[in-house]
This record gives structure tokens, sequence and C-alpha cells, in this order.
């Protein structure tokens, strides 16, 4: 009874601890959320979420971090900011999404691996080109989630139009960007 006690307390302790450093990390507090819904009602894409915005931060409220973790709307955000543009209290929600998506990548907690394996492609490019490779990351995508001719339908179309290049075009400061991936490395967040 007594362990159970202590496993129960330990588990509230490691989530308000993980809670903190999100919220440190994001620069914004979910306390200050007092569930309006006017982060909701603006997000575009709120539709397709398991969890609306402001579902999102009471989860938090909650001390539910894991669930929050564990959600598709973290990886639906689009980034867009109309959220934290919107909140009349000054929550960072978009920035709290993306700190949430950083800590469920290095927590290994994502329920869709093809998320995983997008944003790995995704970076590869920035990484080797200075910016994205359209072509590289769907090609990447495909082969590594066994769906060869995904999107080939679209994709065949937008390059014959000039929309989308075979090869990938890259910037001059493509230094400057491997000093940013190297400085991110070293602070542990890739
Ligand atoms: S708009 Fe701000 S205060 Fe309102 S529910 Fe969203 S986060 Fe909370
Ligand atoms: S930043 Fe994300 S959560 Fe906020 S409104 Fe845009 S898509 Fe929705």
């Amino acid at each position: 009874m007594l362990g159970n006690t202590v496993v129960k307390l330990s588990i509230e302790n490691n989530s308000a601890a993980l809670l903190a450093r999100i919220e440190k990390e994001a620069g914004t507090s979910v306390n200050l959320c007092y569930q309006c819904g006017k982060c909701s009602a603006g997000c575009p894409v709120a539709f397709a979420m398991d969890y609306t915005p402001r579902k999102v931060i009471r989860l938090l409220q909650l001390g539910m971090v894991d669930e929050a973790l564990k959600a598709d709307s973290i990886w639906i955000c689009a980034t867009c900011e109309t959220c934290s543009t919107r909140c009349p209290r000054g929550v960072d929600i978009a920035s709290l999404m993306d700190t949430l998506r950083r800590e469920a990548l290095a927590q290994g907690k994502i329920t869709d691996k093809k998320v995983a394996v997008f944003n790995e492609a995704f970076l590869d490019g920035v990484r080797s080109f200075g910016r994205t490779y359209e072509a590289g990351l769907l090609m990447k995508h495909n082969l590594k989630t066994g769906q060869l001719f995904k999107d080939a339908e679209l994709g065949l179309p937008m390059m014959s139009r000039g929309k989308v290049s075979l090869f990938p075009h890259k910037i001059k400061a493509r230094n400057e960007i491997k000093k940013i991936f190297d400085r991110v490395n070293k602070m542990g967040g890739e």
C-alpha cells in the first residue's frame, strides 16, 4: 500500500518537474490559461486534432504531460501562431506545441513512426543544403516508410511544371547552417 503511494507520488513529482522544464523551454506558463477557448476557435487545423489547443493546455494544467506528449495534435499543429496571438492571457501555445514535439521526439513517444522519419528527412535536407529539398524529402520518406510511389501522382506533375526541382538548390552560407546544427547537437536538442 505504502509502495503504491510512493510510486504515485514519484510519478506526480516527475510529471511536475517535466512540466516545469517544458514551460521554461517554451517561455510560458500553462497556469495563466483560463480556458476561454479562443486559441482553439482560431486554430486552422483544430478540426483534425485529437485534443484542441485549449485541451492540450488543460492536459498540462492537470499534470497529464504524458497524454499531451502522445497527442496527435502536437504533430498536426502548423506553428502558424494564431493561437498565441489570440490568447488574452498571453499563453504562448505555439511555443508549447513546439516544445512538446521536441520532448516527444527525445522520449521516443511518437505513435506514428512516419512522423519521425519525416522529421529526420526534413532536417537532413536542411543540414546538407541549407534549405528544404522537397523531392529528396519525399523520396527519403517514401523509401524509409516502404511506400515507394506514395504521392507520385502529385509529385511528377509538380516537377514537370517546375514547382518542385528534382535536384537540390544549395544556399551559399551552408557553413552557418552546419554551425547551428552543431550548436543544437551540443545542447542535446537533435
Ligand atoms: S486562448 Fe489562452 S486563455 Fe484562452 S483557452 Fe487558449 S490558452 Fe487558455
Ligand atoms: S500554432 Fe498550431 S495550435 Fe496554434 S493555431 Fe496554429 S496550428 Fe493551431
